[in-house]
């Protein structure tokens, strides 16, 4: 789907911003579209590397059917490279034998008969297995399921638009805010796209948007990084829209670097608040206070976290059980 043929037998693809030019024979950027005689095939369509049922907290969604399971597929390769990466061994490869095929129909089966609320592509970037997230998202549609995509954003908005009308939650990371930490970090030249296709999803398509930062020492860890990602969700999302800033853990390529210190996370968190921005968490801290869901307006305890432990106390809908302000929850 989502390609234009050229003369010569070349494709481009416009599934992912890289928009991969394709000579006949050849691989997208993903390694996962090939050239064949001037169509271009996707190569791993229900091909999953991972499956679980995981707690709709661990994507991190905080304000999304809290307290459910969504029932997590990855598949095989990425169109990002990052040094980071906590599932490289899914996502910097090509399909390996033996891996497991699941179609669609197979897909919803399996997450009903584990009482999960919906699916979750995740893992490694949904938008390289396309064809099947959408297929798959008009079925759980059908059968009453939620949808999200754990997405690094860098679908095109074409991609979006096609699967808009079928996807409830756009989980987006935003890895910085400059060319530099994207270069650096996930080796893309061209990154403000991925703004662009966020706003999208909750303008044109009315998705529920959460925001990951993955806070990195001495990569994207300064004020000025930190304080344009919040201003730019505030602007651009708005202030009800959460922002997750997690602890790294050294590994992959990023193995020499330290995990973030708790410091830093609580840093970041206050230049969130000071910007405006309502409900900031922190991720893979697991027993912090900030974990909870605070009314910014009363005070209260709308919802308990102790890591995926989730105690839902004082919500009423998408409102604060107390006082009634609007806190963003899809229930
Ligand atoms: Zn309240």
């Amino acid at each position: 789907m989502l390609y234009e043929k050229l003369p010569g037998g070349r494709v481009r693809c416009h599934v992912c911003q890289w928009r991969c030019l394709v000579n006949p024979g050849k691989l997208g950027v993903c390694r996962m579209r090939v050239n064949r005689d001037g169509a271009l095939h996707v190569l791993n369509y229900a091909e999953v590397s991972s499956m679980a049922v995981d707690h709709i907290e661990k994507k991190p969604l905080f304000h999304f059917f809290p307290g459910t399971y969504a029932f997590s597929l990855g598949t095989w390769g990425c169109n990002f490279h990052c040094k980071d990466c906590q599932n490289w061994e899914i996502s910097c490869t090509d399909i390996p034998p033996g891996s497991r095929r699941l179609p669609p129909e197979r897909e919803i089966e399996l997450a009903r008969r584990q009482d999960c609320r919906g699916i979750s592509w995740t893992y490694n970037e949904p938008a390289i297995w396309f064809e099947y997230t959408l297929d798959s998202a008009k079925l759980a549609r059908d059968n009453h399921l939620y949808t999200v995509y754990v997405t690094n954003g860098y679908a095109t908005p074409e991609a979006l638009d096609t699967i808009g009308p079928w996807l409830d939650a756009w989980r987006v990371d935003i890895k910085g805010f400059t060319d530099d930490v994207y270069r650096q970090l996930a080796r893309i030249p061209h990154w403000r796209g991925i703004l662009d296709v966020a706003r999208r999803a909750k303008e044109k398509w009315n998705m529920h948007v959460e925001v990951v930062t993955n806070i990195i020492p001495t990569l994207n860890d300064d004020d000025e990084q930190l304080r344009s990602i919040a201003g730019w969700i505030r602007d651009d999302l708005g202030e009800l829209t959460p922002w997750h800033v997690t602890r790294f853990h050294p590994l992959h390529e990023f193995a020499h670097l330290a995990a973030t210190p708790v410091a830093t996370l609580e840093k970041a968190y206050r230049i969130g608040k000071k910007t405006g921005l309502r409900f900031v968490y922190l991720g893979n801290v697991p027993g912090h206070e900030y974990e909870n869901t605070v009314c910014y307006s009363c005070g209260n305890l709308a919802v308990g976290r102790v890591g995926y432990d989730t105690r839902v106390v004082g919500l009423d809908g998408s409102r604060c059980g107390s006082c009634g302000a609007d806190l963003n929850f899809r229930t």
